[in-house]
């Protein structure tokens, strides 16, 4: 596997990151290829530290002495075997976490059921045309619909205290300028899902050069329309942000190792 970074990280959701942080691992590379990733210097092409599976597992396990408070595999997918085999040599006494793109294979999927206890998968696009220009990934909607009805299906939530043991987030980033795009997923996920979901309105969109459009932060009115959307839809499960995380400082400092 090629891995960029491992570390704790603290800026995922409050029961992912808690006090003592997500024990992540940044994979690289990424089955999708987004214009606007902030992650773009590592998901572009797997750049990075090559490790065994027997490697990964040291790792995990150094991780988890830091009491981190679960294992997080960050765009995982191109190398789900491998991730498996880590696993079957090394299981921590944490959860562990997939954090996907929610471009997924069912069948592939279905094989990391037993191996995985948290999903924290994008749904970014209810729009073909869209995700076809900005990801090339024409099919996303469908595909990744499918992929998280299957993982909210299997992945029931439960809760230790404040800190998420089992189940699904559903993270979903607001393009600015781009809201039926963003209304239309809710509305999606919740004809296919139910209101019994979880999700992350992600307010963090950080104009990369890549993307000329939307080449802009969100205005708070926007993400206040798509709150009250998700909340006219009867979603109670919500993860907000404060806008002012659309910082840089908030992207990783890749190449390292903590
Ligand atoms: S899915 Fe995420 S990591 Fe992959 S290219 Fe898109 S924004 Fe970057």
């Amino acid at each position: 596997m090629v891995i960029n970074r491992i570390a704790p990280h603290y800026y995922e959701e409050p029961p992912i990151s808690g006090n003592n942080g997500s024990g992540t691992v940044f994979f690289g590379g990424c089955v999708m290829k987004c214009d606007f990733c902030q992650n773009a210097v590592i998901s572009r092409a797997p750049k990075g530290k090559k490790y065994t599976p027997r490697e990964l597992a040291d790792e995990i396990k150094r991780l988890e002495d830091k009491g981190v408070h679960n294992i997080n595999f960050v765009t995982p997918t191109q190398w789900s075997d491998q991730i498996k085999r880590t696993l079957d040599i090394y299981r921590p006494n944490v959860p562990i976490v997939y954090n996907t793109s929610g471009y997924e294979d069912l069948d592939v999927l279905k094989g990391l059921m037993p191996y995985v206890d948290i999903f924290l998968p994008d749904y970014k696009y209810s729009d073909c045309t869209l995700a076809k220009r900005l990801s090339k990934r024409g099919d996303y909607p469908s595909v990744a619909l499918d992929a998280i009805e299957l993982m909210v299906k299997e992945k029931p939530t439960i809760y230790n205290g404040d800190m998420l043991k089992q189940g699904v987030i559903i993270r979903h980033l607001i393009l600015p300028g781009y809201l039926d795009n963003s209304k239309h997923a809710l509305d999606l996920l919740v004809e296919r899902i139910g209101t019994d979901l979880t999700i992350s309105l992600m307010s963090q969109f950080t104009p990369m050069p890549n993307c000329t459009d939307p080449n802009r932060r969100l205005k708070p009115i926007e993400y206040k329309m798509i709150i009250n959307h998700a909340l006219k839809l009867g979603l109670t499960n919500i993860f907000t942000q404060e806008i002012s995380s659309a910082e840089e400082e908030y992207i990783p400092d890749f190449d390292t190792k903590e």
